[in-house]
This record gives C-alpha cells, sequence and structure tokens, in this order.
C-alpha cells in the first residue's frame, strides 16, 4: 500500500486548507495529449467521479467575455467564480452559468485561449481550487487540468502526466473540434495549442509541470485503450495489499 506521509497541502500563494486527497487519482498534461478521454474513461472503470477542472477555467473565461470584463482585471475575473456552477457528470463537468447551461459553449477554441488568460490570476486560481477540493469531498474522483497534482491535490493517491509531440496533440485536437462541429485545421489548432501550452508553462503560479512523484506517459504512440490499461495497472498494482 502507498504510505507518503502528509504533508498540508496549500495553493501556491492561496493559503488553502489541506485535504489529503487519498481519494483522488490526478491527471495533468498539455492541451490536446488526451487527458479528458484517458480520465473519463479511467473513471468509468474504477466508479469514480469525472472531474474537468479545465472546464472550470473555461466557464470563468466565457463569463468574462460575454460579461465585458476586462481578462487582467483579477478581482472582477475572480468575481465571476461566485456565478457558475459545476455538476460532476459522467460524460465531464457541466457548467451552468447565472443558472443556465453553457457546457456546450466551452469547447470553442477561444474559450480556451480566455481560459488559459485568466487562469494566470492568483485570485482566481484560488477560489477555483477551492471549488475543486470541494468535489473532492463527496468521494473517489478522476481530476484533470494542469496543478491536480502539483498544487490541488499535492497527496493525491496516484498522479499521471500525460503528453504527446506537439503536433499529434494538434491533430487530436483538430478531430475533436471537428467532432464537435468546429471548423479548424491541424495548422491552426497547433497554433493555438503551443500559445496556451507556453502560457501555461511559464505563468508565476501552478504552472504546467509533472509533479515529482508523477508517472509520466508519452501517449503519441498509444491508442486511448492502452493509457487507460497502463494507468488501471498502476492502480491496481499499489492497491495489491
Ligand atoms: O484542459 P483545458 O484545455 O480545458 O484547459 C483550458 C485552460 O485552462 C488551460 O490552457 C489552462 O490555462 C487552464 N487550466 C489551468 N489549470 C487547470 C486546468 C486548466 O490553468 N487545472
Amino acid at each position: 500500500m502507498h504510505s507518503r506521509p502528509r504533508r498540508p497541502s496549500r495553493a501556491q500563494g492561496a493559503g488553502a486548507k489541506s485535504i489529503a486527497g487519498q481519494n483522488v487519482i490526478a491527471i495533468d498534461g498539455p492541451a490536446g495529449a488526451g487527458k479528458s478521454t484517458a480520465a473519463r474513461r479511467l473513471a468509468a472503470a474504477l466508479g469514480f467521479t469525472y472531474v474537468d477542472s479545465g472546464a472550470m477555467y473555461r466557464a470563468v473565461g466565457l463569463a468574462a467575455r460575454r460579461l465585458g470584463i476586462d481578462p487582467d482585471d483579477a478581482a472582477a475575473v475572480a468575481d465571476l467564480v461566485a456565478q457558475v456552477t459545476f455538476v460532476a457528470d459522467p460524460k465531464g463537468t457541466r457548467v451552468l452559468l447565472d443558472g443556465t447551461d453553457v457546457t456546450a459553449d466551452l469547447r470553442a477554441t477561444d474559450a480556451g485561449v480566455w481560459a488559459s488568460r485568466i487562469a494566470t490570476h492568483a485570485l482566481v486560481r484560488e477560489r477555483l481550487v477551492e471549488r475543486q477540493r470541494a468535489l473532492a469531498a463527496d468521494g473517489a474522483i478522476v481530476m484533470d487540468g494542469r496543478d491536480i497534482g502539483t498544487v490541488v491535490f499535492p497527496d493525491a493517491r496516484y498522479k499521471f502526466f500525460l503528453t504527446a509531440h506537439a503536433e499529434e496533440r494538434a491533430r487530436r485536437r483538430q478531430a475533436q473540434d471537428a467532432g464537435s462541429g468546429i471548423a479548424s485545421d491541424v495548422t491552426t489548432a497547433r497554433r493555438e495549442i503551443d500559445a496556451r501550452d507556453r502560457r501555461d508553462r511559464e505563468r508565476a503560479i501552478a504552472p504546467l509541470r509533472p509533479a515529482a512523484d508523477a508517472i509520466v506517459i508519452d501517449n503519441s504512440a498509444l491508442t486511448p485503450e492502452m493509457v487507460v490499461a497502463r494507468m488501471l495497472e498502476t492502480v491496481r498494482a499499489r492497491a495489491r495489499p
């Protein structure tokens, strides 16, 4: 059994309270790495709840854009968090903005760009991290994002960092967009995810990086089934007495 000593988990600069994360599987990685597909399938296989933390940042970005709030105004953007309701759903995380379901609007390319802009603010992150931790209080979860294993749940029981070559990630993102009825091409998708990844990696607060104890999986040449099988193998091996 896995028995890492518990240490206080604080959001960087956020002063959030400690949550052990023993019922959490964290999956982090860059855009288009296949995190949500793996997280959704892993959660279904284990009977856990899937939580898409990116949907939360996208929702706040969307709210800022719709209400004409300056994305660089940290305090005004952070106040929007209170207007958003997150509902765990086997397919992903559903988001209500002032009571209206806006989940379908979160996938637009510019929603990702706005998300990564508002995600640079410490105050916004502090409020969303609080919500993310609260979701884990209700039961076992698989949560995907950028800082789940490093900041949100540094004591997560299992941590994975999924990655893939940039060209492959762009190809997957374009296919995902096409499946959602969003017109795009691989070159545009590549440009968008490169810029977003750069901003996510270079930001001062909770930058995208693998946790020291994360298992890194490069899935450029793996199918989603193979990725989930590898994750399940790890979970089952560690759960054995
Ligand atoms: O995962 P997804 O592509 O939906 O995330 C959109 C953006 O939200 C990311 O590019 C990142 O800037 C931000 N994000 C974050 N921390 C997370 C999840 C998402 O900063 N845990």
